[in-house]
């Protein structure tokens, strides 16, 4: 049995990162990861502009203006966003300006609309301003030439933005690891078939299809392989076409749990099978002509944590991505857990913020197979190999899911 860095440390030294790039339109391209080093090719804001609606004027027209002494300035135009001024701001003059608006030529500042009282052709000013002050300059968010965006970044919505900013249409991006996902055993049923005596529903098939779409790869179905060498055997095979093979269930030690086998019988060379954790201890690691195979344990709850711990850093990774480490946050146990030495826990809670600081609260029983344990969490609590109980009021470290 191996530690949960242990087996994440060969499970990365395995992974290939995936080289080919596709031209995507750049609106269709959250969570993927941009393939190259995005230079601004213009700045933004391209020009310098108002951060306000006010008055625009020059600073030292202002010096000294205040409620008792207030500053009297020519309203010379009014300027909305989107035009450029047609004069030139001069000494006592000011140019009504919207937010966003090019700041007009002399003038070196904007008063906000708040500190004045506009009368017809005339402002009356309450405020001294500073150079510069209510002013956006022309590349303060992102210079021309600068590196805004790294290669092996993953794309959130900000970076969308930026993008779009800088009238990046089309992007070059990583291509999607291909997961072929194959369900085991003699007992499951797929969702619209009867349930007869001894059945249940394959569910593991659908919770590692959306953990795989979250991480933006895309996965396939394979169905459901009974558990006999024969039919996992032909189905495993498939699945080496793909980029990735997660295999769920009969990798543990019961009669049935020919998956092991079959993998090495198909000539996988296998790393390790069992992890120092609960749940997820029963898990299978190998490649098969560069194909990374995982069999993950058939309990509902811990094929998902498994793959919260193993296949997504794999896939990322594979997905070009540069940062793949996830970030702990501290949490106030809100109730007292007993845990056997030597494994890893993972816990599933529901974190809550009160006042700025974290609490967990467990989802209920954390039975392997208790799915809705897993569904209820917003976040997963990590207690270390060597604790054997937490107490109400203790912190652990959490990640949180959402
Ligand atoms: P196994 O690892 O194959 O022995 O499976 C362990 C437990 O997980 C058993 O109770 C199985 O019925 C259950 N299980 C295995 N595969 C699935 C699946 N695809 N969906 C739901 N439960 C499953
Ligand atoms: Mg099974």
């Amino acid at each position: 049995m191996i530690s949960v860095e242990e087996a994440r440390r060969i499970i990365l030294e395995n992974i290939r990162p995936l080289k080919e790039t596709e031209a995507k339109e750049m609106c269709s391209c959250l969570g993927r990861v941009l393939a190259f080093d995005l230079m601004a090719k213009e700045n933004i804001p391209p020009f310098s502009n108002s951060a306000m609606d006010g008055f625009a004027a020059r600073a030292k027209d202002l010096a000294g203006a205040s409620r008792e002494n207030p500053k009297t300035l020519e309203v010379i135009e009014s300027l909305a966003a989107g035009y450029t001024a047609k004069r030139s701001v001069g000494s006592m003059r000011a140019i009504r300006i919207m937010t966003g608006a090019p700041l007009p030529k002399g003038a070196d500042s904007v008063v906000m609309v708040e500190d004045t009282k506009n009368k017809e052709e005339f402002v009356i000013i309450f405020k001294e301003v500073e150079k510069g002050e209510n002013v956006r300059y022309a590349g303060e968010d992102v210079k021309k030439g600068e590196i805004v965006i790294k290669n092996g970044t993953v794309l959130k919505s900000g970076h969308i933005g930026l993008l779009a900013s800088l009238g990046a249409g089309k992007i070059k991006v990583f291509r999607q690891p291909r997961v072929a996902i194959l369900a085991t055993g003699d007992e499951l049923v797929e969702i619209g078939q009867r349930l007869s005596p001894g059945k249940i529903r394959n569910s593991n098939a659908y919770s590692l299809y959306g953990q795989a779409l979250k991480m933006a790869a895309l996965p396939i179905l394979l169905g459901i392989a009974r558990d006999n060498k024969k039919d996992l055997e032909q189905k495993i095979r498939k699945g080496l076409s793909a980029d990735m093979l997660l295999v769920s269930g009969g990798v543990s030690v019961g009669d049935y749990d020919f998956v092991k086998d079959v993998l090495k019988d198909l000539g996988t060379q296998m790393k390790f099978w069992r992890v120092a954790m609960k749940p997820g201890k029963p898990l299978a690691f190998g490649m098969m002509n560069g194909v990374p195979v995982f069999g993950l344990p058939g309990n509902p709850v811990s094929s998902m944590i498994s793959f919260e711990q193993f296949v997504r850093p794999a896939l990322l990774k594979m997905s070009g991505a540069r940062e793949i480490s996830r970030f702990y946050l501290p949490a106030i146990a809100k109730e007292d857990f007993e845990k056997k030495k030597g494994l890893r826990y993972f816990l599933r809670v529901i974190l809550e913020n009160k006042d700025g600081q974290l609490y967990a609260s467990l989802t209920g029983p954390q039975g392997s197979g208790i799915l809705k344990s897993m569904a209820l969490a917003n976040g997963i609590m990590e207690l270390p190999e060597d604790m054997e109980v937490l107490r109400k009021g203790e912190k652990a470290k959490v990640t949180y899911l959402d």
